[in-house]
């Protein structure tokens, strides 16, 4: 490291005809330099809040890519460290003339960029950005102009990040479909909407994993009761109020955060699961949660696991998170995402045949988020050729994201399963012992390693103990062999593999 700090200019110089590992390598030992000097200039706690989860990408030509996890934090980062970032890197690397923060890909997605892709990443940014709630321009039109206190930021904030946005319309108890998944906590949502603050209901907290509905039930508790009228409901995920929290420390207004937060009658704070190792901010909202229960006042959070579970909260929120209601959204069923499916499509004004409503509803059973955004696609290409929607033109529109829902097996699944089969154990997949015992199950395992993973060769070889490529292809060649031979042997494979693929 310290070799390289001392003649940086050469790596500087190099820079345009570097191989892309030693680009990727300096530009690494740039970083981390670059790192150390952010935490003494600004401190490691505002580091670790805000700068530790950068990540570099590349570089072209002059500019150089950074990457952030949420479009609030690159927002973020970019109204208040841009120039900072921008003059640390050019007096790093003056070839670097523009530092450019963006949006890491959602890991799963990165090799498939499609229209889902970019569907999802709006979705999860509107997730993201829809902080505090605003009168919804729907809700708006009704008679009595309901109150939804939004917590103001200090101008100066304010011009720098778009903190406002309105509920989405789509959110409402109406839109949402209630199978039995859901149906407890779509039971408890509008009981709370209906009467909030009830003893027993305080706080309601809602969880469950990803995309099965926890923001669009809040946003309709939030609907429900901006339309009710002299209610004052504040909306935001536990990423804003962190926030909105740190904000005001910086601009000594702590107090009249404090006194904002606790005016309101109904408080939510959506991914609560994003406070966990936010010590500060974590005793911030267990005093203003202690205070608004104290006086009578709701609280509806939601994370994705129950209390109990959210370790890394501290035991004492925990505690007092679990008092009120706590309600499961258990993972969708097929009936579920066939009601779902027809719902979306009669809004729509889509037909949809049966078929191709059970064949999504089958492939993709991971989250609502996802079949919607593959029903939206599906109603894309019916509107632009004004045909109905045949099985076969679902596959070919839907190729891509139903490729990503196929089973994704593991290398180490398959050395697990393989070793459980063939009685041997799995350390012995990765072992250089020979004797046939072992080496024959080994054979087998990167066979299957090849048929059922994207994995190359050298990929395969390298999880099996650093063998060469060459092992693999031997291996695969001499299992292709048997199998032919020996119906037994390739009968023996074939329940393997089904037992994998299953
Ligand atoms: P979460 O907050 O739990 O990650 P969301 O509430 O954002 O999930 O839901 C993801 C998407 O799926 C949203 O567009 C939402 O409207 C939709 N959705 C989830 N569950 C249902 C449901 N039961 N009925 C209708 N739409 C749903
Ligand atoms: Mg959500």
């Amino acid at each position: 490291m310290s070799d390289f700090t001392e003649e940086s200019n050469e790596f500087t110089l190099s820079l345009k005809d570097a191989d892309p590992a030693t680009l990727k390598s300096i530009l690494e030992i740039h970083w981390e330099r670059i790192c150390s000097r952010l935490k003494i200039e600004v401190g490691e706690v505002e580091y670790r809040t805000w700068l530790q989860q950068i990540t570099l990408g590349g570089i072209e030509e002059d500019e150089l890519t950074l990457y952030l996890p949420t479009r609030f934090l690159r927002d973020w980062v970019r109204s208040q460290y841009n120039s900072k970032l921008n003059q640390l890197w050019n007096s790093e690397l003056s070839q670097i003339r523009r530092v450019e923060l963006a949006l890491s890909a959602p890991a799963e997605t990165t090799s498939i960029p499609s229209e889902t892709t970019i569907a999802n990443e709006e979705i999860a940014a509107t997730q993201t950005i829809s902080e505090d709630i605003t009168i919804p321009q729907q809700a708006a039109q009704i008679k009595n102009t309901p109150q939804v206190v939004t917590a103001t930021d200090s101008k100066e904030e304010e011009s720098k990040l778009p903190t406002q946005t309105q509920l989405d319309p789509r959110f409402t108890f109406d839109n949402f479909i209630v199978g039995k998944p859901n149906e407890f906590a779509y039971a408890c949502s509008r009981r709370v909407a209906e009467r909030p603050s009830s003893p027993g209901f305080n706080p309601l907290f809602l969880y469950g994993g990803v995309g099965l509905g926890k923001t669009h039930l809040m946003h309709a508790i939030g609907f429900e009761l901006a339309k009710a009228g002299n209610i004052s409901v504040s909306y935001m995920s536990a990423e804003k109020f962190m926030y909105r929290f740190i904000a005001s420390i910086r601009s000594q207004s702590t107090i009249e955060f404090k006194e904002e937060l606790r005016s309101v009658d109904v408080l939510m704070i959506d991914d609560l699961q994003f406070l966990i190792g936010k010590d500060n901010t974590q005793e911030e909202f267990f005093h203003t949660f202690n205070a608004l229960i104290d006086a009578g006042r709701q609280i509806i959070v939601s994370a994705d696991k129950s209390p109990s579970d959210l370790s890394g909260l501290e035991d004492r929120l925990r505690t007092r998170l679990g008092c009120g209601m706590v309600a499961d959204i258990h993972a969708t069923t097929y009936e579920l995402r066939i009601s779902i499916l027809e719902a979306k499509a009669a809004s729509a004004n889509v037909t949809i045949s049966p078929k191709v409503m059970e064949f999504l509803a089958h492939k993709i059973t991971t989250n609502v988020r996802e079949l919607e955004g593959a029903l939206n696609r599906l109603i894309a290409h019916a509107n632009l050729f004004g045909r109905p929607i045949t099985l076969e033109a679902t596959q070919e529109v839907l190729h891509d994201i139903l490729k990503s829902h196929e089973r994704r097996v593991t290398i180490e699944e398959i050395q697990r399963k393989v070793a459980e089969h063939c009685n041997i154990r799995q350390t012995d997949m990765t072992s250089a012992r020979r004797a046939r015992a072992v080496a024959r199950p080994r054979q087998i395992a990167m066979f299957l390693a090849k048929q059922l993973t994207s994995r190359s060769l050298p990929e395969i070889g390298r999880k099996f103990g650093n063998r060469d490529h060459t092992t693999v292809m031997h291996a695969i060649s001499r299992i292709s062999e048997l199998i032919e031979k020996d119906s037994a042997f390739a009968e023996d494979v074939e329940l393997l593999r089904r037992m994998l693929e299953s």
